[in-house]
Formats: structure tokens, sequence, C-alpha cells
């Protein structure tokens, strides 16, 4: 923990190299102006491209977002009696909340990207508690969707609704005529994009270049998804040269998104602050260890310990420790804090008393930490999910991290601290996986469910083998992630 602000580094670092505006006022949301204090300087910078763009969707949404008149004029094309369809100023893309708290956070920031992408305005359905979690990410404006919005509808979407753009070009209520353009007399004044894992070969469409040429036309896209869908975007060919002039490096497209959009609310920075401050700033290494079960019981289970042991003695995160010699530590020894995260209290236990019992060979003063143990998803629950940010935001302040595999938790984490996580590899059949670790290739978020679709050629194919900066997952073989 530095002082507020008295770092040299802290003060350039003031607002990211740039990534985040100017103009807020500081006490509504002290995590933006304080995280220099907490985070070290990332040592990847935005391009100057992205700033420039960030700040041309920021003046955007000041445009056009809530309580602007050319808002008020999009909106009245949901209502019934709307006249007929005029070009609209003014497009945007609803954000409607959706699944846990990590997925939440990779969806929004896909559909940021998306927005930025197609220069649409994004909002945000506040669900149960956006706006208990997260600061308003653009100055002058609100992110948030008006509770007034007419289309009231959009929280019962799923894969069957007659709305979704799937099962509009499957119903033919809309053709696709090749080269743009809806075969309907005039185009649809929203659409619902049905983007979750469970989505139809027909949602999938969304990912062809044609398609989007059809969207364009569309004032109002409403996106529902559980994904980071990123990886796919990069595979649209309209999109492309954007995206390389955004991201030089391709694999920072989380690190400086997620930076730039997810800021914690006052009440969850004291959650971390606290927490850091208490049992973290001090030590001289910090490890974050993320324990996520896939499993109906909450546990712990033996295999997934001795395969954390595994993985934290084999890349030499934990030392061993001895059963016979006596170790003696002086306060002066180099002290290692493990945050660890997990939904049941039992891992902490015995870690912890494993390194009471007996010493470290490496002398090290080894301590475990373990902010809250909430034993089940408890998606919706307020403190709940302010529980499960702030220990996702303490994991991306660590210095060396291990994570869960299929966990958007954990990619939540790994990509805010600019962190290449040691991945835990997901078990079968309950036994420890042979190796139980292994690195990540880059701190991108995967997307757990992308198209394998050729829409040139219109037939499948690997999309994970089509250009070398999108590939297939170390956690899951059929997913894709950027490195
Ligand atoms: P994923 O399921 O691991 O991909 O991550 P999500 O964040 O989308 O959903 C898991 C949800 O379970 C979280 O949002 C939390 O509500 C809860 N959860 C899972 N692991 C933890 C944990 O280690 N700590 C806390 N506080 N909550 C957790």
């Amino acid at each position: 923990f530095l002082e507020p602000h008295k770092s040299p580094e802290a003060k350039e670092n003031k607002y990211l190299g740039g990534l985040l505006a100017s103009g807020f006022e500081e006490q509504s949301c002290l995590s933006r102006q304080q995280f220099t204090s907490y985070r070290k300087p990332s040592s990847h910078s935005p391009s100057a491209y992205l700033l420039q763009r960030l700040r041309k969707y920021e003046q955007l949404h000041q445009k056009c977002g809530p309580n602007s008149d050319l808002y008020d004029r999009t909106v009245d094309q949901l209502k019934p009696d709307h006249v007929s369809f005029v070009t609209a100023e003014c497009r945007y893309v609803v954000w409607i909340s959706y699944s846990g708290l990590g997925n939440r956070m990779l969806s929004l920031t896909s559909a940021f990207l998306y927005a930025l992408l197609t220069n649409r305005v994004l909002l945000v359905d506040r669900g149960a508690d956006m706006t208990d979690l997260f600061c308003e990410p653009f100055p002058g404006t609100s992110w948030l969707l008006p509770l007034d919005f007419p289309l009231s509808q959009f929280k019962n979407f799923d894969i069957n609704s007659p709305e979704s753009y799937g099962n509009m070009l499957k119903n033919k209520v809309i053709t696709n005529t090749a080269g743009g353009g809806a075969s309907r007399s005039s185009p649809p004044s929203f659409v619902y994009l049905h983007l979750g894992h469970d989505y139809s070969d027909y949602d999938k469409l969304f990912f062809c270049e044609d398609d989007q040429n059809l969207l364009e036309t569309i004032p109002w896209l409403m996106l529902r998804s559980d994904n980071y869908f990123v990886p796919s975007l990069f595979l649209i060919p309209t999109y492309q040269d954007e995206l390389h002039q955004l991201f030089p490096k391709k694999d920072t497209v989380f690190h400086h998104l997620g930076r730039y959009l997810l800021h914690p609310t006052n009440p969850v920075w004291g959650l971390i602050t606290r927490y850091y401050q208490s049992y973290l700033s001090k030590a001289d290494e910090r490890v974050g260890i993320q324990i996520r079960v896939f499993e109906t019981e909450s546990g712990p289970f033996q295999h997934v310990l001795d395969q954390v042991i595994g993985c934290a003695h084999k890349q030499k995160i934990l030392p061993e420790v001895s059963q016979q010699k006596a170790i003696i530590t002086t306060p002066h020894n180099r002290s290692k804090a493990i945050l660890l995260t997990s939904l049941s209290s039992g891992y902490l236990e015995i870690l912890r008393n494993m390194f009471w019992v007996h010493p470290a060979t490496s002398g090290e003063i080894i301590s475990f930490h373990q902010p809250s143990h909430e034993e089940h998803q408890q998606t919706g629950k307020q403190m709940h999910n302010m529980k499960a940010w702030a220990e996702m935001y303490l994991l991306s302040l660590t210095d060396v991290l291990v994570t869960s595999a299929w966990s958007t938790f954990g990619y939540v984490a790994q990509g805010l601290g600019g962190l290449k996580p040691w991945i835990l590899v997901k078990s079968e059949n309950r036994t420890v996986p042979e190796p139980p670790c292994l690195p990540a290739m880059s701190m991108e978020p995967c997307f757990h469910a992308p198209p394998f679709y050729d829409c040139k050629a219109k037939r499948g194919t690997d999309t994970g083998e089509l250009v070398p900066h999108v590939r297939h997952c170390e956690d899951i073989s059929w997913g894709l992630k950027l490195v």
C-alpha cells in the first residue's frame, strides 16, 4: 500500500496513461482515483488510437445518452404508435443483465467493444445490483438504461423469443440479402441479440459480416450474453482494421477495456481497501489462489486440495514444509501473503494449519487469508455480489495468480491485474490432473461458446485456426481466446 498519490508512478498513472477520462467528481467514485495506490503501473500502454476512440465515444454518449433529445427521439421509435421509421442519428446496444458476476463483466465489456466498433451507445440494464457494484464510467452522462424504457418485456427475452435475430431469420421475418440490408419494407426498430451460451446456429450468424451490415440499420439492439465474445469479433472482416488500430497488442483488450469500464463503487472499494490494508499490504509478496469447483456440493474436496498444493509446489508458488527440521524464522524473513478465494472455507483451514504445524523449508513467513466463504453461488443478492467483486479485484492486486479452469471469476482477476495466471486444469472423475496446472498463454478471457462457421463458404470451420491471434483456450479446448 502506497500513500495515495505520493509516488511519482501513482501521479503519472492517475488516469492510466490517458485511458480514463478526467472530469468526474472525485468523491463519487473513489476507486477511480485511488487505485493507483494499490496497483502497480501496467506494463501495457493503451494505443493512442484507443484513447482517441474512447474520447470520441464519451462525446457520442453525452450526445445520445439518457436525458438527451436524441435519446428521447430514438426511444419514441419503440413505442407502439410510433410514426414511420426515420434513419436514427443515435443507435444503441442495450446490455441485459444476466448470469454470474464474472460472466456479466465479460459480456458487458464485449458489448462495449461492439458499441465502440459500430458507433453505438451502450446502455446498461441495472438488473438487481449493477448500481451497487459499478461506478458510472462515462463523464457527464449515465450508462444506465432509464427506468421508463418502453420495451419492458426485454427481461424475459431468451432463445425462444420471436424478437431474436436468430428467430427472425429462421422465421423469415427478416432475410439477409447478400451485401446486407433487410428485405422487408423497413427494418425493425429493435432486435434482440441472443448471444448466451445456448444460442442457435441462426443466432450465431451475428458473427458474419453480411449480418452485421443488416444489423447496422436497426437503431436498438438488445443484447443478452454470458460470454466474452470479443475473440469472434476479431474474425469479422468489417472490424479487423479498426481492431488492429485499437489494439496493436491483441492480448490487452480486456485489460484496457476492463480497467476503463469497471470501477468498484465506494462501498465495494471499502471492502477492497480495508481487506488489502489489513491483510495483504505488508507482505513482501502477494499470491492469489482462486479455487472454483463446478460441483453441486460445496466441498472442500481432497483432490482439489492436492491439485492446488501440487501446482503450488511444482511452480514454486508455495514452499514445501518440513516434517522433521526445526526451522526458526525471524520477523525479518521474507513474507508471503496468500489470498485464497473460494465458496468453501475448508481449503483455507487445511492450508493454514499445514503451515502452522510445520515450518516452510524456505524460511518464509506464509500467511493465508480468505475474505469470504459464501458456500453457494447466490446470483442476484446484493452483499454476495459486492463481496465477489471485491474478491476478483483483490486477486487482481496480487503478484502471482493461480486460477481455476473454466471460471470467468478468475478471468476478470487476471485481465484487470494484467497477470498471466497458472490455470488449475479441470479435473476429471475427481482425480488430480497431471500436470495440475498450466501457464496461461495470455491474460485474455476465454470465449466459451464461439461459433465454428465460415460465413463466406457457408460451412463449418475451426475458427481457432484462422488467424494467429485467435487460438483455442488452455482450459477449454473448443473455446477461443486472443493471444
Ligand atoms: P464463474 O461461474 O466462476 O465463471 O464466475 P461468475 O462470477 O460468473 O459466477 C460465480 C458466482 O459465484 C460469483 O459471481 C459469486 O457470486 C460466486 N462465487 C464463486 N466463487 C466465489 C468466491 O471465491 N468468492 C465469492 N465471494 N463468490 C464466489
